[in-house]
């Protein structure tokens, strides 16, 4: 009895985020992500070996591609919702593999619900549980003892929330993933208000994303990035070029840029690749924004190939590209490799991310920067901002909410060392910082 949290993954790993708070005889679960690099490997696999595709809950759990509710498999029945943060798929995109497993509906915001909802379409994946969408900033009662509030808060995807579990033990808040962005391109600013607020009224345990802990800063806000491509792509001649941009599908705000600079430019902006369009489509249908008003699709293979066949001016066009880590199947490198598309000398490519450093995106990237500069091709690398907290964000984060007991979540044991060392700088004693693993149970 009592309050319990539970990590049940992205305590060990980067990925395949969830956690688990435990009532008296109650509970909710905090995010249900996948293990990317995981799930990519075991599903690339299966497709080369044109093998049946077992995408149960029990052989995911294996590859460790989601997270191992097994863990707490005697606590299944207590759960009574299941709540996300926010739309990036190592925070959501274990739900329609495991979900199932609980009796138990899904709450997220509205962008994140219509993402989930695309997902569960494409791979035509049936849930018993409904999918429940709230506003940010407010508040629903799950169960006798538990409430939960989403509070509005910046990433890298539009409505993302830090969540509040309201318990007759005290409030535990989850914050995973978050920056502190003043300006955003789309949304409002972080609801500082309400933080303050729930600060005052006393917050018991804060699980933290703590992936850059270690970098002293804090993290530029979105209208930064936003400066950085009007130098690259308003500031650099571009005249009688092509330009390519390349970044991730879920960056709305990202891509809200990109079409207005691109507009500048007196330049179409053409979206080009699967999964642009489902995020695109998902903003539209949770009325964030309507990016296809001023901009063209295409989606499939099929049609990618005959849209640059019959590209004359490739002057009057943004193309806007899948492909930011070089994944071979995506655009970008299908452009480069497979002769997709005629480059010529001096286009311009533009990459509005940074490499997720993961052996196989580092091999891949330099496969394709080499390739790239091989065909003379002007390259712009790391036009780009984080969607994380820096070192200094966590330290007014802290001091915002004034956790009694700090877990640190979101990154490697040595980071998470990190964040334990601002808390001890903040005056915090080391018994009050837990530096978990998966499966492991904190009791408060
Ligand atoms: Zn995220």
């Amino acid at each position: 009895m009592g309050l319990q949290i539970i990590p049940i993954g992205g305590f060990s790993e980067v990925g395949r985020n969830c956690t688990l708070v435990k009532v008296d005889d109650e509970a909710v679960i905090l995010d249900m992500g996948l293990h990317m690099d995981n799930y990519i490997a075991y599903t690339e696999d299966l497709e080369e070996l044109h093998g049946s595709k077992d995408m149960t809950a029990e052989t995911l759990i294996r590859v460790n591609a989601v997270p191992n509710i097994n863990q707490v498999k005697d606590l299944w029945p207590k759960v009574k919702a299941i709540c996300i943060t926010h739309a990036h798929l190592d925070h959501v995109g274990a739900v329609p593999f495991i979900s199932n497993k609980f009796k138990a509906d899904i709450h997220g915001t509205r962008y994140t619900i219509e993402v989930l909802s695309t997902i569960l379409r494409d791979e035509k994946i049936s849930l018993r549980n409904s999918l429940v969408a709230h506003p940010v900033n407010s508040k629903f009662k799950v169960s006798g003892k538990i409430t939960v509030e989403f509070i509005n808060i910046t990433h890298s995807v539009p409505q993302t929330v830090v969540i509040a579990v309201h318990t007759p033990y005290g409030t535990v808040v989850y914050a995973n993933d978050f920056k502190l962005d003043n300006a955003p391109v789309i949304g409002e600013k972080p609801n500082f208000k309400r933080l303050e607020q729930l600060g005052k009224e006393g917050v018991k345990a804060l699980i933290l994303d703590s992936l850059y802990a270690h970098t002293a800063m804090k993290t530029p806000s979105e209208n930064i990035a936003k400066e950085m491509l009007k130098d690259v792509m308003l500031g650099v001649n571009s005249q009688g070029k092509a330009v390519v941009v390349t970044t991730f599908s879920s960056h709305i705000a990202r891509l809200k840029s990109i079409t207005e600079l691109a507009r500048k430019l007196r330049r179409r902006t053409v979206f080009i690749g699967r999964s642009l369009s489902k995020y695109i489509l998902a903003a539209k249908d949770a009325g964030i924004i309507d990016l296809t008003k001023n901009a063209d699709m295409v989606r499939y293979g099929s049609k990618v190939e005959k849209f640059f066949k019959k590209i004359k001016n490739p002057s009057k066009y943004v193309f806007v590209v899948t492909g930011h880590q070089a994944e071979p199947r995506a655009v970008l490198p299908r452009m480069v490799n497979n002769n997709l598309y005629r480059f010529d000398e001096e286009d311009h490519v533009i990459f509005s991310c940074s490499v997720i450093p993961v052996e196989n995106n580092i091999i891949n990237r330099e496969k394709l920067d080499a390739a790239l500069k091989k065909k003379k091709i002007r390259l712009f690398t790391d036009v780009h901002v984080s969607g994380h907290a820096f070192r200094e964000d966590h330290r007014d984060f802290i001091r915002l909410l004034k956790p009694t007991h700090i877990l640190p979540a979101h990154a490697e044991p040595k980071v998470m060392e990190d964040m334990k060392e601002l808390a001890l700088e903040m005056g915090y004693k080391p018994d009050k910082v837990h530096i978990l693993k998966n499966g492991m149970q904190l009791n408060l």
